[in-house]
């Protein structure tokens, strides 16, 4: 019941105004149901700053040749460390930034040069930028109000557009109040809507949530996740944090100083991280890494025995373990320092040491029905092999094993 309302409140916004043919002429944005899909590709994309350190004359490149597809209709999460390139990488795609290199299409259609407010983009940003002295409702109606020739749009159109924008966002019964008699929450979904009232094809989202506390903030996520869903609109989403990432991302994109590391399903990358980075920013807590060495085709940790890893020649490794990779049992094989065990209602973490680990502590995590000693001196694990990665340590690229 709540889908079939929300799908007629989108049709409503399709259908509320004579839609826009053109946006400034530049890009043609179909009135059909899928017509706001917009696959985005970026080619050879490259952002150079000059150095603002009068002592290092080199440029600053903030994005470095990144090639990507992003298919229409998909929520894509761009995650990486601060000052990866993140923001740089979204404002080159909305048009505020001009690249150095490379080129941008939506769909067939070349934007490198096209300007912002021609390029059908909306745009979401960490502080929600809301206009004090307006209403919701003219805060929303704001971007519409500049359309020129034949986009531009009656009152009337304006108001249907700006109340049926509300709805999706679910702020309709506000529009008559000003953001600061608001919550958080509910100005960054004025933001949202405000974002959504020119049905851009692509909606770029930086760090939009921020600002909220916890619950908001998982409660906000969800509801981007909704809407982008219902609506269909190719969303680009930019956080530092992995886990909001994960969690509402069709494809997620990780990035470090300027480079793309890896791209693909959250889970998929997860699980098969090309390199020692990857395996550390996503997952919480994070992998456990370990000095190891591979002898006669077998893995070791210290003198410990782990598995065979066949094909691997002999060499340092990192070891990298989730921390739902390990099983306490009597009979493990890697033996660790008991340390202490945290209880977590669903999960127990068991914190111990290893003198081989690269972190200070090994966190494993195992469900509570498991009764564990925290008391011994020692706690050994067995380890679910799909869960063990290796890196070579020069690189820190992933070393595969055991795969024909
Ligand atoms: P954060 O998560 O902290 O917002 P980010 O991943 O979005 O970071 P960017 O803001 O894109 O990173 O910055 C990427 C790099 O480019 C950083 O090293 C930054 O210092 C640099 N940079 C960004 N804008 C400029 C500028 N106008 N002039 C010089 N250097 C810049």
């Amino acid at each position: 019941m709540e889908q079939k309302c929300l799908k007629e409140e989108i049709a409503g916004l399709e259908f509320a105004s004579g839609i826009p043919g053109t946006i400034g002429g530049a890009i043609r944005m179909n009135a059909g149901a899928h017509g706001r899909k917009m696959k985005v590709v970026l080619e050879n994309l490259t952002k150079k700053f000059q150095n603002r350190n009068r002592k290092d004359k080199k440029d600053v490149i903030a994005v470095d040749d990144f090639n990507l597809e992003i298919p229409d209709g998909k929520l894509v999460g761009l995650l990486g460390p601060s000052g990866c390139g993140k923001s740089t990488m979204l404002y080159m795609i909305s048009g505020l930034l001009t690249p150095t290199e490379g080129k941008i299409y939506f769909g067939e259609n070349d934007v490198t040069k096209v300007p912002t407010e021609n390029r059908g983009v909306g745009l979401v940003f960490q502080n929600y930028a809301l206009y004090p002295h307006l209403t919701v409702k003219q805060n929303i109606i704001f971007p519409l109000q500049n359309l020129k020739g034949k986009d531009k749009l009656t009152k009337e159109e304006m108001d249907k557009r700006a109340y049926n924008a509300a709805k999706i966002v679910q702020i309709d019964e506000f529009l008559d109040r000003k953001p600061n008699a608001l919550s958080g929450g509910q100005q960054q979904r004025v933001a949202i809507a405000r974002a959504l009232v020119k049905m851009p094809p692509v909606l770029l989202l930086d760090e939009p949530l921020s600002n909220l506390d916890a619950r908001l903030r998982l409660q906000t996520r969800e509801e981007i996740r909704r809407i982008q869903r219902e609506t269909g609109i190719t969303t680009i989403f930019v956080t530092h944090d992995q886990e909001e990432a994960m969690s509402i991302s069709d494809i997620i994109i990780v990035m470090k100083d300027g480079r793309m590391q890896q791209v693909g399903r959250p889970q998929e990358v997860y699980d098969n991280p090309v390199n020692l980075f990857v395996a550390k920013f996503l997952g919480t807590p994070p992998i456990n890494v370990f000095n190891g060495y591979v002898k006669n085709e077998k893995l070791y940790i210290g003198k410990d025995e782990l598995f065979a890893v066949q094909g691997v020649s002999d060499r340092e490794v990192y070891v990298g373990i989730r921390p739902e990779g390990f099983v306490p049992e009597d009979s493990g094989k890697l033996h660790c320092k008991m340390e202490r065990i945290e209880i977590m209602g669903r999960d127990i973490s068991i914190v111990s040491q290893n003198d081989d680990s690269v972190n200070p502590v090994v966190r494993s995590i195992i469900t509570n029905d498991r009764v564990i000693d925290g008391t011994r001196e020692e706690v050994a694990f067995n380890l679910k092999p799909s869960k063990v990665l290796i890196f070579d340590k020069e690189m820190e690229e992933r070393i595969r094993y055991g795969e024909k």
